[in-house]
């Protein structure tokens, strides 16, 4: 797979920017249209021009750039380097086990709930039954 998947990017990117940097590989991806949102005074043809000298770096799109936090890092959907790629496969690849933790901890969170509120349910009725 040498592009994520549209579920993916449904699933795992929550932000758009009008210019973000990749920190797994530092690249700077932007949005290469004046109308895509609040650039600053000359923000736009800085990045467009450090595009034209470093293309390697910097990154121009047709819209905003997406992008989500994974490991404390921005991670920008569909840059060169593939850490979304690689995400996806990795989560997808232990699917398997990671199902299993989903259900078996949103099981104990149930219980744990179902307790607190038995527990808070038993609190309202004496405090009802002491007045
Ligand atoms: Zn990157
Ligand atoms: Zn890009």
């Amino acid at each position: 797979m040498k592009e994520s998947s549209e579920e993916f990017a449904l699933a795992f990117i929550s932000a758009g920017s009008i210019w973000v940097e990749c920190e797994f590989c530092q690249r700077v991806h932007f949005a290469d249209d004046p109308s895509a949102g609040d650039f600053e005074e000359g923000e736009l043809e800085a990045l467009r021009a450090s595009a034209e000298e470093k293309p390697d770096e910097f990154c121009g799109h047709d819209g905003s750039a997406y992008w989500s936090i994974w490991e404390g890092k921005a991670l920008v959907l569909g840059c060169p380097c593939g850490a979304d790629v690689k995400l996806e496969r990795e989560v997808w690849d232990a699917r398997d086990w990671i199902t299993n933790y989903l259900v078996a901890r949103a099981t104990v969170e149930a219980d744990d709930a179902a307790e607190t509120k038995r527990r808070a349910d038993a609190a309202a009725k004496a405090i009802r039954e002491a007045k």
